[in-house]
């Protein structure tokens, strides 16, 4: 079935021909996307691309707002977003990050995802071109139809931690990744994020109440390890089994935790 292509010059303009049209997608890097054309994927028939500027920004103060259309090469070569690089460098390999956005990462199927749990570990919001704002946790989780303009969080005060786990090295599809925001000194809050470990990025509640204002602390790091998988729903695939992946889930928070 053919495929056309609309480019939209504004963001706003873009988003109401995607939300107004259910056979359209987002063609944003395209990473996943053109596959999907290549596939013979017959449920869209429409790509939407966006060429305004501002899907492309980045712009870093107590804020940090990251245009959908950002890639992950952007981030890995910015200089103040050196805490976000050992997660966009995670992503694929250099042809990949060269054009795989954001925006394109919080809708990429499972295994896929580094960068959406990382996001989910920041606290960050998606906002919509008409300014609507939703939490990334609650978006992953499966979100009404809208084009997602940018994502925002504020600058981490605590340590940002993150580990990708891969049965193929150097380079390979995630068993399971972990982004982990620890507070500095004891205040704010723990989140630890999990992504293979359900069908979207999970927070790991268990482990986060066990580390809470003492993330540092031998004893509570090994009781987060302990209870890392509790109430989680790890991903059964071609990868590794959800046993495996239960398993070894707590040995690689307790690693994450514990380097440095
Ligand atoms: C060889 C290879 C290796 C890869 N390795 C990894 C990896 O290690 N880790 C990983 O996480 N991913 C990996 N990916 C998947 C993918 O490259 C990334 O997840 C990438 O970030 C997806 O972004 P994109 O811009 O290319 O998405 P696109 O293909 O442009 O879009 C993907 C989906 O997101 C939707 N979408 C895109 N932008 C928006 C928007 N602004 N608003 C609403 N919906 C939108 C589209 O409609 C589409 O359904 C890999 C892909 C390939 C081909």
């Amino acid at each position: 079935m053919p495929v056309a292509v609309s480019t939209f010059r504004t963001l706003s303009e873009a988003a109401r021909a995607f939300e107004s049209d259910r056979a359209a997608r987002i063609y944003s890097g395209g990473t996943i996307v053109m596959r999907d054309v290549n596939e013979g994927d017959v449920s869209f028939n429409r790509l939407i691309r966006i060429t305004d500027p501002a899907y492309r920004a980045v712009s870093v103060g107590s804020e940090i707002r990251l245009g959908g259309g950002v890639t992950m090469g952007e981030i890995a070569a910015h200089r103040d977003l050196a805490f976000l690089a050992p997660v966009a460098r995670a992503v694929g390999g250099p042809q990949v990050r060269t054009v795989a956005t954001v925006a394109g990462n919080l809708f990429a199927p499972r295994p896929y995802g580094e960068m959406a749990a990382a996001l989910v570990a920041l606290g960050a919001v998606a906002e919509t071109a008409e300014g609507r704002r939703l939490p990334v946790e609650e978006l992953v989780r499966g979100a009404p139809r809208a084009l997602v303009a940018a994502v925002a969080f504020p600058r981490p005060s605590g340590d940002f931690r993150f580990a990708k786990v891969t049965r193929v090295r150097p380079k390979g599809a995630a068993l399971m990744s972990i982004a982990a925001l620890l507070p500095r000194g004891g205040s704010g809050e723990t989140r630890i994020v999990f992504n293979g470990m359900g069908p979207h990025p999970v927070r790991a509640v268990a482990a986060e109440r066990a580390l809470a204002g003492r993330a540092s602390d031998p004893s509570a790091i090994a009781a987060a390890a302990r209870a890392a998988a509790e109430g989680l729903s790890p991903l059964d695939d071609a990868l590794a089994s959800a046993w495996y992946r239960r398993e070894v889930a707590g040995v690689h928070l307790k690693r994450l935790l514990e380097s440095r």
